[in-house]
Protein backbone atom coordinates (compact mmCIF):
# COMPACT_ATOMS: atom_id res chain seq x y z
CA UNK A 1 0.00 0.00 0.00
CA UNK A 2 1.18 3.49 -0.61
CA UNK A 3 1.48 6.17 1.87
CA UNK A 4 0.10 9.48 1.27
CA UNK A 5 0.20 12.24 3.39
CA UNK A 6 -3.50 13.23 4.10
CA UNK A 7 -2.63 16.25 5.44
CA UNK A 8 -5.00 18.58 4.03
CA UNK A 9 -8.04 16.52 5.49
CA UNK A 10 -9.00 16.43 9.13
CA UNK A 11 -10.05 13.02 10.33
CA UNK A 12 -12.98 13.30 11.95
CA UNK A 13 -15.02 10.01 13.39
CA UNK A 14 -13.32 7.91 10.37
CA UNK A 15 -13.60 9.85 7.68
CA UNK A 16 -10.88 12.17 5.76
CA UNK A 17 -12.84 15.52 5.87
CA UNK A 18 -11.95 18.47 3.64
CA UNK A 19 -12.77 22.67 4.43
CA UNK A 20 -12.43 25.70 2.18
CA UNK A 21 -11.57 27.70 5.07
CA UNK A 22 -7.91 26.34 5.41
CA UNK A 23 -4.67 26.93 7.45
CA UNK A 24 -1.47 27.01 6.01
CA UNK A 25 1.51 24.57 7.69
CA UNK A 26 5.14 26.24 7.07
CA UNK A 27 7.96 24.81 7.39
CA UNK A 28 9.78 27.41 10.40
CA UNK A 29 13.22 26.98 8.69
CA UNK A 30 12.06 29.19 5.59
CA UNK A 31 8.28 29.80 5.90
CA UNK A 32 7.95 27.79 2.91
CA UNK A 33 4.43 26.16 2.62
CA UNK A 34 4.24 22.52 2.86
CA UNK A 35 0.58 22.43 3.08
CA UNK A 36 -2.75 23.26 4.12
CA UNK A 37 -5.46 21.79 6.49
CA UNK A 38 -8.81 22.41 7.11
CA UNK A 39 -9.52 25.28 9.90
CA UNK A 40 -12.38 23.63 11.55
CA UNK A 41 -15.43 25.87 12.96
CA UNK A 42 -17.64 25.50 15.83
CA UNK A 43 -19.64 24.00 14.32
CA UNK A 44 -17.55 21.32 12.94
CA UNK A 45 -16.35 20.85 16.61
CA UNK A 46 -19.70 20.23 17.60
CA UNK A 47 -20.26 17.75 14.74
CA UNK A 48 -17.23 16.03 15.73
CA UNK A 49 -18.06 15.83 19.58
CA UNK A 50 -21.84 14.26 18.67
CA UNK A 51 -19.61 11.84 16.52
CA UNK A 52 -17.26 10.87 19.76
CA UNK A 53 -20.49 10.51 21.77
CA UNK A 54 -21.25 7.95 19.79
CA UNK A 55 -17.62 6.72 19.04
CA UNK A 56 -18.05 6.15 22.89
CA UNK A 57 -20.00 2.90 23.56
CA UNK A 58 -18.17 1.64 20.33
CA UNK A 59 -14.70 1.50 22.08
CA UNK A 60 -16.46 0.43 25.01
CA UNK A 61 -17.44 -2.54 23.28
CA UNK A 62 -14.14 -3.35 21.61
CA UNK A 63 -12.78 -6.52 23.60
CA UNK A 64 -9.00 -5.88 24.93
CA UNK A 65 -7.47 -8.15 22.00
CA UNK A 66 -9.15 -6.16 19.80
CA UNK A 67 -7.93 -2.81 21.37
CA UNK A 68 -4.53 -4.79 21.23
CA UNK A 69 -4.14 -5.69 18.18
CA UNK A 70 -5.41 -2.29 16.90
CA UNK A 71 -2.61 -0.67 18.67
CA UNK A 72 0.33 -2.77 17.30
CA UNK A 73 -1.19 -2.46 13.87
CA UNK A 74 -0.30 1.02 14.33
CA UNK A 75 2.56 0.64 15.54
CA UNK A 76 3.84 -1.29 12.98
CA UNK A 77 2.25 0.80 10.13
CA UNK A 78 4.29 4.01 12.24
CA UNK A 79 7.47 1.66 12.05
CA UNK A 80 7.18 1.23 8.30
CA UNK A 81 7.03 4.23 7.59
CA UNK A 82 9.02 5.59 9.97
CA UNK A 83 11.05 8.17 7.45
CA UNK A 84 7.74 9.42 6.33
CA UNK A 85 7.16 10.07 9.67
CA UNK A 86 10.36 11.51 10.93
CA UNK A 87 10.62 13.54 7.86
CA UNK A 88 6.93 15.32 8.57
CA UNK A 89 8.26 15.79 12.31
CA UNK A 90 11.13 17.94 11.10
CA UNK A 91 9.30 20.27 8.03
CA UNK A 92 6.70 21.31 10.36
CA UNK A 93 8.63 21.25 13.47
CA UNK A 94 11.84 22.69 14.74
CA UNK A 95 13.32 19.30 15.10
CA UNK A 96 16.46 17.88 13.39
CA UNK A 97 16.34 14.77 11.23
CA UNK A 98 17.82 13.00 14.23
CA UNK A 99 15.67 14.46 16.52
CA UNK A 100 12.81 13.58 14.52
CA UNK A 101 13.94 9.89 14.47
CA UNK A 102 14.23 9.39 18.24
CA UNK A 103 10.64 10.47 18.40
CA UNK A 104 9.00 8.09 15.86
CA UNK A 105 10.87 5.64 17.92
CA UNK A 106 9.15 6.52 20.61
CA UNK A 107 6.21 6.78 19.42
CA UNK A 108 6.28 3.33 18.62
CA UNK A 109 7.23 2.17 21.87
CA UNK A 110 4.05 4.24 23.09
CA UNK A 111 1.87 2.62 20.92
CA UNK A 112 3.54 -0.68 22.04
CA UNK A 113 3.45 -0.79 25.81
CA UNK A 114 -0.13 0.81 25.38
CA UNK A 115 -0.91 -2.53 23.35
CA UNK A 116 0.92 -4.14 26.61
CA UNK A 117 -1.15 -2.15 29.22
CA UNK A 118 -4.45 -2.80 27.69
CA UNK A 119 -4.73 -6.63 29.16
CA UNK A 120 -3.53 -5.21 32.88
CA UNK A 121 -6.50 -2.66 33.34
CA UNK A 122 -7.55 -4.44 36.62
CA UNK A 123 -10.45 -4.63 39.10
CA UNK A 124 -10.19 -6.07 42.98
CA UNK A 125 -12.40 -7.96 45.07
CA UNK A 126 -13.31 -6.06 48.25
CA UNK A 127 -13.28 -7.37 51.67
CA UNK A 128 -16.85 -6.51 52.67
CA UNK A 129 -16.75 -8.29 56.11
CA UNK A 130 -14.35 -5.67 57.46
CA UNK A 131 -17.71 -3.92 58.36
CA UNK A 132 -19.98 -5.73 61.27
CA UNK A 133 -23.03 -6.66 59.56
CA UNK A 134 -21.67 -6.72 56.14
CA UNK A 135 -20.30 -10.61 56.62
CA UNK A 136 -22.87 -11.80 54.23
CA UNK A 137 -21.69 -9.51 51.56
CA UNK A 138 -18.94 -10.10 48.48
CA UNK A 139 -18.06 -7.90 45.79
CA UNK A 140 -15.55 -6.42 43.64
CA UNK A 141 -14.81 -3.20 41.49
CA UNK A 142 -13.43 -3.18 38.06
CA UNK A 143 -11.98 -0.15 36.08
CA UNK A 144 -14.24 0.88 33.25
CA UNK A 145 -13.94 3.56 30.68
CA UNK A 146 -14.59 7.10 31.65
CA UNK A 147 -16.13 7.97 27.49
CA UNK A 148 -15.19 10.61 25.89
CA UNK A 149 -11.41 12.45 26.08
CA UNK A 150 -10.70 15.97 24.94
CA UNK A 151 -6.62 15.85 23.82
CA UNK A 152 -5.04 18.83 23.44
CA UNK A 153 -1.16 18.93 22.36
CA UNK A 154 1.63 21.23 21.73
CA UNK A 155 3.91 21.62 18.61
CA UNK A 156 7.39 20.34 20.69
CA UNK A 157 6.99 16.58 20.25
CA UNK A 158 3.78 16.68 17.62
CA UNK A 159 3.67 12.70 17.09
CA UNK A 160 4.69 11.51 20.25
CA UNK A 161 2.80 13.21 22.53
CA UNK A 162 -0.67 12.67 20.75
CA UNK A 163 0.26 9.09 20.90
CA UNK A 164 0.56 9.81 25.11
CA UNK A 165 -2.63 10.65 24.71
CA UNK A 166 -4.70 8.28 21.61
CA UNK A 167 -2.83 5.29 23.17
CA UNK A 168 -3.64 4.96 26.09
CA UNK A 169 -7.29 5.83 25.53
CA UNK A 170 -7.86 3.08 23.06
CA UNK A 171 -5.80 0.77 25.42
CA UNK A 172 -8.83 1.62 28.18
CA UNK A 173 -11.85 1.52 26.24
CA UNK A 174 -12.09 5.05 25.30
CA UNK A 175 -13.22 7.38 22.56
CA UNK A 176 -10.94 10.52 22.17
CA UNK A 177 -11.01 13.96 19.63
CA UNK A 178 -7.35 15.11 19.47
CA UNK A 179 -6.85 18.99 18.59
CA UNK A 180 -3.28 18.94 17.70
CA UNK A 181 -1.28 22.39 17.49
CA UNK A 182 -2.34 24.57 14.93
CA UNK A 183 1.08 24.95 14.35
CA UNK A 184 2.11 21.30 13.41
CA UNK A 185 -0.72 19.22 12.80
CA UNK A 186 0.80 16.78 10.12
CA UNK A 187 2.50 14.26 12.13
CA UNK A 188 -1.38 13.76 14.30
CA UNK A 189 -2.95 13.48 10.84
CA UNK A 190 -0.29 10.48 10.06
CA UNK A 191 -0.75 8.85 13.31
CA UNK A 192 -4.38 8.63 12.94
CA UNK A 193 -3.67 7.56 9.18
CA UNK A 194 -2.06 4.51 11.10
CA UNK A 195 -4.87 4.23 13.29
CA UNK A 196 -7.23 4.28 10.12
CA UNK A 197 -4.68 1.39 8.42
CA UNK A 198 -4.83 -0.26 11.93
CA UNK A 199 -8.98 -1.18 11.75
CA UNK A 200 -10.03 0.95 14.42
CA UNK A 201 -13.63 1.69 14.27
CA UNK A 202 -15.22 5.17 12.86
CA UNK A 203 -16.18 7.78 16.05
CA UNK A 204 -13.25 6.41 18.03
CA UNK A 205 -10.80 8.56 17.02
CA UNK A 206 -11.30 12.43 15.54
CA UNK A 207 -8.34 14.47 14.63
CA UNK A 208 -9.44 18.02 13.75
CA UNK A 209 -7.44 20.31 12.75
CA UNK A 210 -8.06 24.09 13.81
CA UNK A 211 -7.03 27.25 15.86
CA UNK A 212 -7.11 26.60 19.62
CA UNK A 213 -8.42 29.94 20.67
CA UNK A 214 -11.75 29.50 18.00
CA UNK A 215 -12.99 26.00 18.73
CA UNK A 216 -10.89 25.06 21.99
CA UNK A 217 -13.59 26.35 24.22
CA UNK A 218 -16.38 24.25 22.92
CA UNK A 219 -14.67 21.26 23.11
CA UNK A 220 -13.48 21.82 26.50
CA UNK A 221 -16.56 23.03 27.83
CA UNK A 222 -18.64 20.45 26.47
CA UNK A 223 -20.41 18.34 28.88
CA UNK A 224 -19.97 15.24 26.81
CA UNK A 225 -16.16 15.66 27.56
CA UNK A 226 -15.11 13.90 30.58
CA UNK A 227 -11.33 14.19 30.48
CA UNK A 228 -9.80 17.33 29.18
CA UNK A 229 -6.25 15.47 28.38
CA UNK A 230 -4.08 19.02 27.49
CA UNK A 231 -0.34 19.28 27.30
CA UNK A 232 1.05 22.98 26.60
CA UNK A 233 2.00 26.27 28.47
CA UNK A 234 0.58 26.89 31.87
CA UNK A 235 -1.18 30.25 30.83
CA UNK A 236 -3.00 27.80 28.15
CA UNK A 237 -3.76 25.32 30.55
CA UNK A 238 -4.85 27.22 33.64
CA UNK A 239 -7.44 29.28 31.16
CA UNK A 240 -9.10 25.91 30.58
CA UNK A 241 -9.08 24.46 34.28
CA UNK A 242 -11.31 27.50 34.79
CA UNK A 243 -13.75 27.08 31.60
CA UNK A 244 -13.78 22.93 32.07
CA UNK A 245 -16.59 22.83 34.61
CA UNK A 246 -17.02 19.66 36.11
CA UNK A 247 -14.75 17.17 34.25
CA UNK A 248 -11.38 15.28 34.87
CA UNK A 249 -8.36 17.80 33.65
CA UNK A 250 -5.13 16.29 33.15
CA UNK A 251 -2.39 18.97 32.79
CA UNK A 252 0.66 18.31 30.98
CA UNK A 253 2.61 22.10 31.64
CA UNK A 254 5.63 23.77 31.45
CA UNK A 255 9.00 24.15 33.30
CA UNK A 256 12.39 25.74 33.69
CA UNK A 257 14.30 22.94 34.55
CA UNK A 258 17.24 22.82 37.37
CA UNK A 259 20.65 20.70 37.55
CA UNK A 260 23.07 20.83 40.17
CA UNK A 261 26.45 20.04 39.67
CA UNK A 262 27.80 19.52 43.25
CA UNK A 263 32.26 19.32 43.57
CA UNK A 264 32.15 15.38 43.79
CA UNK A 265 30.19 15.31 40.14
CA UNK A 266 32.12 13.68 37.28
CA UNK A 267 32.05 16.89 35.40
CA UNK A 268 32.71 15.93 31.39
CA UNK A 269 29.73 13.40 31.84
CA UNK A 270 27.81 16.83 33.55
CA UNK A 271 28.85 18.97 30.90
CA UNK A 272 27.64 16.87 28.07
CA UNK A 273 24.43 15.69 29.58
CA UNK A 274 23.16 19.50 30.75
CA UNK A 275 24.66 21.13 26.94
CA UNK A 276 22.36 17.83 25.24
CA UNK A 277 19.60 18.69 27.52
CA UNK A 278 19.71 22.46 26.72
CA UNK A 279 19.50 22.35 23.45
CA UNK A 280 16.97 19.95 22.53
CA UNK A 281 14.69 20.63 20.23
CA UNK A 282 16.00 24.21 20.64
CA UNK A 283 15.46 24.62 24.35
CA UNK A 284 11.64 23.98 23.10
CA UNK A 285 11.28 20.84 25.28
CA UNK A 286 9.36 21.07 28.80
CA UNK A 287 12.20 19.26 30.71
CA UNK A 288 14.98 20.82 29.16
CA UNK A 289 17.58 22.04 31.45
CA UNK A 290 17.31 26.32 31.67
CA UNK A 291 19.35 26.47 34.88
CA UNK A 292 22.18 25.01 36.15
CA UNK A 293 23.30 25.81 39.72
CA UNK A 294 26.98 24.41 39.86
CA UNK A 295 29.11 24.26 43.11
CA UNK A 296 31.89 27.39 43.46
CA UNK A 297 34.81 24.96 43.15
CA UNK A 298 33.93 23.01 40.10
CA UNK A 299 32.49 26.20 38.52
CA UNK A 300 35.27 27.13 36.24
CA UNK A 301 36.05 24.08 34.82
CA UNK A 302 32.45 22.93 34.05
CA UNK A 303 31.64 26.32 32.56
CA UNK A 304 34.63 26.53 30.30
CA UNK A 305 33.63 22.89 29.31
CA UNK A 306 30.41 23.86 28.80
CA UNK A 307 30.71 26.62 26.62
CA UNK A 308 33.35 24.89 24.76
CA UNK A 309 30.82 22.14 24.00
CA UNK A 310 27.96 24.54 23.41
CA UNK A 311 30.27 26.50 20.71
CA UNK A 312 30.27 22.90 18.85
CA UNK A 313 26.98 22.62 17.90
CA UNK A 314 25.96 22.94 14.37
CA UNK A 315 22.89 25.21 13.74
CA UNK A 316 21.32 25.24 10.56
CA UNK A 317 18.98 22.85 7.85
CA UNK A 318 17.42 20.32 10.06
CA UNK A 319 17.51 17.94 7.35
CA UNK A 320 21.17 17.73 7.33
CA UNK A 321 22.38 14.64 9.49
CA UNK A 322 25.06 16.67 10.95
CA UNK A 323 22.88 19.43 12.41
CA UNK A 324 22.60 19.12 15.81
CA UNK A 325 19.77 22.49 16.45
CA UNK A 326 17.50 23.67 14.07
CA UNK A 327 15.46 27.01 14.02
CA UNK A 328 12.59 27.83 16.76
CA UNK A 329 9.00 27.63 15.56
CA UNK A 330 8.77 30.83 14.26
CA UNK A 331 10.44 33.82 13.96
CA UNK A 332 7.93 35.65 16.27
CA UNK A 333 9.06 32.98 19.11
CA UNK A 334 12.96 33.81 18.14
CA UNK A 335 12.23 37.09 18.44
CA UNK A 336 10.88 36.80 21.96
CA UNK A 337 13.62 34.47 23.16
CA UNK A 338 15.77 37.75 21.93
CA UNK A 339 13.95 39.65 23.71
CA UNK A 340 14.08 38.12 26.91
CA UNK A 341 17.99 37.50 26.43
CA UNK A 342 18.37 41.33 26.22
CA UNK A 343 16.37 41.90 29.26
CA UNK A 344 18.38 39.90 30.77
CA UNK A 345 22.05 41.40 29.37
CA UNK A 346 20.66 44.93 30.24
CA UNK A 347 20.44 44.01 33.94
CA UNK A 348 23.76 43.31 34.08
CA UNK A 349 23.91 39.59 32.73
CA UNK A 350 26.72 38.06 31.52
CA UNK A 351 27.07 36.26 27.79
CA UNK A 352 29.16 33.85 27.57
CA UNK A 353 28.45 32.40 24.58
CA UNK A 354 25.46 33.21 21.64
CA UNK A 355 22.88 35.59 22.05
CA UNK A 356 22.27 36.37 18.15
CA UNK A 357 19.34 35.72 16.08
CA UNK A 358 18.81 35.05 12.14
CA UNK A 359 15.39 34.83 11.17
CA UNK A 360 13.86 32.09 13.06
CA UNK A 361 17.30 30.61 14.36
CA UNK A 362 18.79 31.47 17.61
CA UNK A 363 21.86 30.80 18.45
CA UNK A 364 22.74 28.20 21.92
CA UNK A 365 23.27 30.56 24.41
CA UNK A 366 24.76 30.53 28.00
CA UNK A 367 24.73 33.36 30.22
CA UNK A 368 25.39 33.91 33.72
CA UNK A 369 25.66 36.52 36.83
CA UNK A 370 21.46 36.34 35.97
CA UNK A 371 19.40 37.37 39.35
CA UNK A 372 17.99 34.13 40.49
CA UNK A 373 14.79 36.66 40.36
CA UNK A 374 15.15 37.59 36.92
CA UNK A 375 12.14 36.79 34.80
CA UNK A 376 14.45 34.42 32.23
CA UNK A 377 15.60 32.59 35.72
CA UNK A 378 11.54 32.09 36.91
CA UNK A 379 9.60 31.91 33.77
CA UNK A 380 10.07 29.35 31.20
CA UNK A 381 12.08 30.08 27.99
CA UNK A 382 11.21 27.73 26.03
CA UNK A 383 14.45 28.39 23.92
CA UNK A 384 17.89 27.63 23.66
CA UNK A 385 19.24 29.61 26.40
CA UNK A 386 20.92 28.30 29.68
CA UNK A 387 21.82 30.04 32.72
CA UNK A 388 24.85 29.06 34.81
CA UNK A 389 24.77 30.14 38.83
CA UNK A 390 27.37 29.68 41.01
CA UNK A 391 26.99 28.32 44.70
CA UNK A 392 28.31 27.60 47.78
CA UNK A 393 26.34 24.64 49.42
CA UNK A 394 23.80 22.63 48.35
CA UNK A 395 20.82 24.07 50.58
CA UNK A 396 22.07 27.18 48.35
CA UNK A 397 21.41 25.40 44.94
CA UNK A 398 18.18 23.76 46.32
CA UNK A 399 16.47 26.57 47.63
CA UNK A 400 16.93 28.71 44.38
CA UNK A 401 15.90 25.57 42.22
CA UNK A 402 12.57 25.54 44.71
CA UNK A 403 12.28 29.03 44.01
CA UNK A 404 10.30 29.09 40.75
CA UNK A 405 6.41 28.27 39.65
CA UNK A 406 7.47 25.08 38.04
CA UNK A 407 8.36 21.64 39.23
CA UNK A 408 8.52 18.92 36.24
CA UNK A 409 11.95 17.42 36.92
CA UNK A 410 15.64 17.91 38.03
CA UNK A 411 18.52 16.59 38.22
CA UNK A 412 22.04 16.29 40.31
CA UNK A 413 25.56 15.35 39.56
CA UNK A 414 26.86 13.88 42.44
CA UNK A 415 28.82 10.87 43.52
CA UNK A 416 27.70 11.31 47.39
CA UNK A 417 24.90 9.22 47.85
CA UNK A 418 23.67 11.15 51.45
CA UNK A 419 23.74 14.55 49.45
CA UNK A 420 21.56 12.59 46.67
CA UNK A 421 18.99 11.44 48.92
CA UNK A 422 18.75 14.68 50.58
CA UNK A 423 17.63 16.10 47.52
CA UNK A 424 15.57 13.53 46.38
CA UNK A 425 13.85 14.80 49.88
CA UNK A 426 13.72 18.49 49.10
CA UNK A 427 13.33 19.35 45.75
CA UNK A 428 9.57 20.44 44.14
CA UNK A 429 9.55 18.31 41.54
CA UNK A 430 7.70 15.54 39.51
CA UNK A 431 10.73 13.65 38.62
CA UNK A 432 14.64 13.43 40.06
CA UNK A 433 17.53 12.34 37.70
CA UNK A 434 20.40 12.04 39.79
CA UNK A 435 23.50 11.90 37.43
CA UNK A 436 21.82 12.75 34.54
CA UNK A 437 19.84 15.76 33.28
CA UNK A 438 16.17 16.72 33.58
CA UNK A 439 15.65 16.11 30.16
CA UNK A 440 15.07 11.96 30.59
CA UNK A 441 12.16 10.56 29.59
CA UNK A 442 11.30 7.00 28.96
CA UNK A 443 7.20 6.34 27.99
CA UNK A 444 6.62 3.71 30.63
CA UNK A 445 7.47 6.42 33.40
CA UNK A 446 5.34 8.11 35.39
CA UNK A 447 5.59 12.05 33.71
CA UNK A 448 4.49 15.19 34.90
CA UNK A 449 4.75 17.90 37.72
CA UNK A 450 4.04 20.03 40.55
CA UNK A 451 2.93 23.76 41.34
CA UNK A 452 2.61 25.45 37.93
CA UNK A 453 4.15 22.40 35.83
CA UNK A 454 0.50 20.74 36.14
CA UNK A 455 -1.81 18.08 37.44
CA UNK A 456 -1.65 14.49 37.14
CA UNK A 457 0.73 12.02 35.39
CA UNK A 458 1.51 10.45 31.98
CA UNK A 459 2.84 7.74 30.68
CA UNK A 460 0.82 5.02 29.79
CA UNK A 461 -0.07 3.19 32.56
CA UNK A 462 -0.38 6.55 34.58
CA UNK A 463 -2.58 8.39 31.86
CA UNK A 464 -4.36 5.06 31.98
CA UNK A 465 -5.24 5.50 35.67
CA UNK A 466 -7.14 9.09 34.25
CA UNK A 467 -8.95 7.41 31.96
CA UNK A 468 -10.73 5.09 33.91
CA UNK A 469 -13.38 5.12 36.98
CA UNK A 470 -13.81 2.23 39.28
CA UNK A 471 -17.18 0.27 39.20
CA UNK A 472 -18.15 -0.91 42.69
CA UNK A 473 -20.33 -4.30 42.37
CA UNK A 474 -21.38 -5.85 46.11
CA UNK A 475 -23.79 -9.39 46.42
CA UNK A 476 -25.73 -9.13 48.99
CA UNK A 477 -25.66 -13.67 50.15
P1 LIG B 1 0.19 26.31 23.94
O1 LIG B 1 -0.31 26.33 25.33
O2 LIG B 1 0.34 27.59 23.21
O3 LIG B 1 -0.75 25.39 23.02
C1 LIG B 1 -1.00 24.05 23.35
C2 LIG B 1 -2.27 23.61 22.64
O4 LIG B 1 -3.38 24.34 23.18
C3 LIG B 1 -2.29 23.85 21.14
O5 LIG B 1 -2.91 22.76 20.50
C4 LIG B 1 -3.15 25.09 21.01
O6 LIG B 1 -3.77 25.20 19.75
C5 LIG B 1 -4.18 24.83 22.10
N1 LIG B 1 -4.92 26.00 22.56
C6 LIG B 1 -4.55 27.29 22.54
N2 LIG B 1 -5.54 28.07 23.06
C7 LIG B 1 -6.54 27.25 23.41
C8 LIG B 1 -7.82 27.43 24.01
N3 LIG B 1 -8.27 28.63 24.35
N4 LIG B 1 -8.58 26.34 24.25
C9 LIG B 1 -8.15 25.10 23.93
N5 LIG B 1 -6.94 24.87 23.35
C10 LIG B 1 -6.15 25.92 23.11
O7 LIG B 1 1.58 25.51 23.99
P2 LIG B 1 2.66 25.30 22.83
O8 LIG B 1 3.34 26.59 22.56
O9 LIG B 1 2.07 24.54 21.69
O10 LIG B 1 3.64 24.30 23.59
C11 LIG B 1 4.63 24.72 24.45
C12 LIG B 1 4.28 24.51 25.89
O11 LIG B 1 3.93 23.15 26.13
C13 LIG B 1 5.45 24.77 26.80
O12 LIG B 1 5.05 25.48 27.92
C14 LIG B 1 5.91 23.37 27.17
O13 LIG B 1 6.66 23.31 28.37
C15 LIG B 1 4.63 22.66 27.26
N6 LIG B 1 4.83 21.19 27.17
C16 LIG B 1 4.61 20.42 28.27
C17 LIG B 1 4.84 19.05 28.21
C18 LIG B 1 4.61 18.15 29.38
O14 LIG B 1 4.46 16.94 29.16
N7 LIG B 1 4.60 18.64 30.60
C19 LIG B 1 5.29 18.49 27.02
C20 LIG B 1 5.51 19.33 25.93
C21 LIG B 1 5.26 20.68 26.01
Amino acid sequence: MMITTKGKKMYIGGKWVDKDETIDVRDPQDNSLITTVPSASKEDMLNTIKMGEEGVAIAAKMPVHERISVLNKSANYVEKYADLFANTIASEGSKTIKEARGEVTRCIETLRISAEEARRINGETIPFDQMPGSENRVGYYYQFPIGLIAAITPFNDPLNLVAHKIGPAIASGNAIIVKPATMTPLSALLLAEAFDYAGLPNKVLSVITGKGSEIGDVLVTHPAVRLVSFTGGLDTGEAIAKKAGLKKISMELGSNSPVIVLRDAQIEEAVNSTVSGAFWAVGQNCLGVQRIFIHDDVYEPFTNKFVQRTEQYKTGNKKDERTDMGPLISEREAIRVEEWVNEALEEGAELLTGGYRDGAFYAPTVLTNVSPNAKIAKEEIFGPVVILFKVTTLDEAIEYANHVNYGLQAGIFTQNIQQAFSTIGQLEVGGILVNDSSDYRIDGMPFGGVKGSGIGREGVKFSIQNMVEPKMVQFKL
